[in-house]
């Protein structure tokens, strides 16, 4: 069965397109810079595993064109990969924000299309690009299934005490201001992965998994459900992340706006766009940043203590609600790759069960790989997160399950 999974953002569309049975990618690529005057789609072909890129400058002046040069390369006599884009059986799209009402992955109709346009004012930035990408797909692939696959559904098991802000009734009542949580589908694939990896049984495993890329959230999961994540309302609480600031007392926002003057527009650009390790440090960069602190600048110094301090403060919190922690789970960008951030953010847990074994951590990752010390009464992983695969793994499931 072939799955096109798309990430369908405001002027870019990334694309993988798998040969589910076998879980392997065919092809994938971004269309980027949509509508303005340098766009271009960079394109991989995996032939054997092994990828051959074409980069193409093209005019991509709308999300409906770069869609139709994606089902061409996708179908082209030379490098394509199928005879014809009809080949697709479902396409998989993320959608970041699905509210209260989608706790699961769900195939797309004009209800659906409704509730997700509904939800724009908790996603602004989100939802009407990930709309912009459904729509577009049906044109272009209209034997293909539209499956819409949540950001938010995996932490809708969250209970009422996680999600729940201790703000007036009538803001969750009449507006649902509450916290949802996100990279869900990315937390979700890690506990599975883990879960089997551990030989647990997914219901009876607990964990806490932190994805650390850009974006940064970490989530507390009890018996293989998310019951607590740092993300919130928006995706801004939480960790310290690339460019966002994570959580910081709301009074910050009134004296912005009250003493500094400014606009509601240049707080949220401020808070989103030019704080966590940027606003300290000045590269949004893990890299970077370590390379700055050892080159024995003190703000990159400060930043990275900021940001493993905060990220070990949730896991305290975190063995607190669930009590009893199966393992640790690194991923993303910075989990994945950076063995210091995983060695600071974790130093001082010994007495809480948690140690990292040196040399393991610094060794190579290969599929879920164990760091932790011999000791360590906590499993400490670092397991490759794989949205793009997790979503196509879905969209064949509820295929499937709507076949029988
Ligand atoms: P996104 O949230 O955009 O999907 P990723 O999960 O790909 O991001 O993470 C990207 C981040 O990972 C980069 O900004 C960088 O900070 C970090 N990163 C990637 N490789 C390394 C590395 N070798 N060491 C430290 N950090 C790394």
């Amino acid at each position: 069965m072939k799955i096109l999974v798309i990430n369908s953002g405001s002027s870019s569309i990334k694309y993988q397109l798998f040969d589910i049975d076998r879980k392997a990618v065919m092809t994938a690529g971004i269309v980027e810079r949509i509508g303005l005057a340098d766009s271009r789609i960079k394109h991989k072909v995996f032939r054997d595993g092994k990828p051959q890129e074409v980069v193409k400058a093209l005019a991509v002046r709308n999300h409906e064109e770069g869609l139709e040069h994606v089902a061409a390369l996708i179908s082209d006599p030379e490098i394509g990969v199928i005879s014809d884009p009809g080949e697709i059986t479902a396409v998989g799209h993320r959608v970041v924000h699905g509210g209260e009402r989608f706790s699961d992955t769900t195939i797309i109709d004009q209800e659906v299309i409704d509730v997700v346009r509904e939800l724009i004012p908790l996603a602004p930035l989100h939802n009407p690009a990930n709309l912009e990408g459904i729509e577009v797909a049906m044109r272009i692939f209209p034997a293909a299934t539209q499956v819409a696959v949540f950001d938010t559904a995996f932490h809708q098991t969250m209970p009422a005490q996680s999600y729940r802000y201790a703000i007036p009734n009538r803001f969750y009542a009449e507006e649902r201001i509450r916290s949802y949580g996100f990279h869900g589908t990315s937390h979700l694939y890690v506990t599975k992965a883990a879960a089997k990896y551990l030989g647990l049984p997914r219901a009876e495993t607990n964990l806490i998994t932190a994805h650390l890329g850009n974006g940064a959230s970490i989530t507390a999961v009890r018996g293989g459900q998310s019951v607590d994540s740092s993300m919130g309302f928006s995706p801004l609480p939480g960790l310290m992340m690339g460019t966002r600031s994570g959580d910081l007392d709301p009074a910050i926002v009134f004296y912005m706006g009250g003493k500094l003057g400014m606009s509601l527009a240049e707080i949220d650009r401020t808070l989103n766009k030019q704080s966590g390790l940027l606003g300290i440090a000045g590269s949004s960069d893990v890299r970077d940043v370590q390379d700055r602190m050892a080159a024995g600048e003190a703000d990159a110094q400060l930043a990275l203590d900021m940001y493993t301090y905060r990220i070990k403060k949730y896991i305290g919190a975190y063995m607190a609600a669930l009590g009893r922690v199966d393992a640790l789970v690194f991923t993303a960008g910075v989990g994945e790759n950076s063995a210091f951030i995983r060695r600071r953010a974790c130093e001082g847990l010994e007495n809480l069960g948690i140690a990292i074994d040196a040399a393991k951590n610094e060794g190579a990752i290969d599929g879920v790989t164990e760091i932790q010390a011999e000791d360590s009464a906590i499993k400490v992983l670092v397991i490759p997160t794989n949205e793009e695969l997790e979503i196509a793994i879905q969209t064949r499931d509820i295929c499937k399950a709507v076949d029988q």
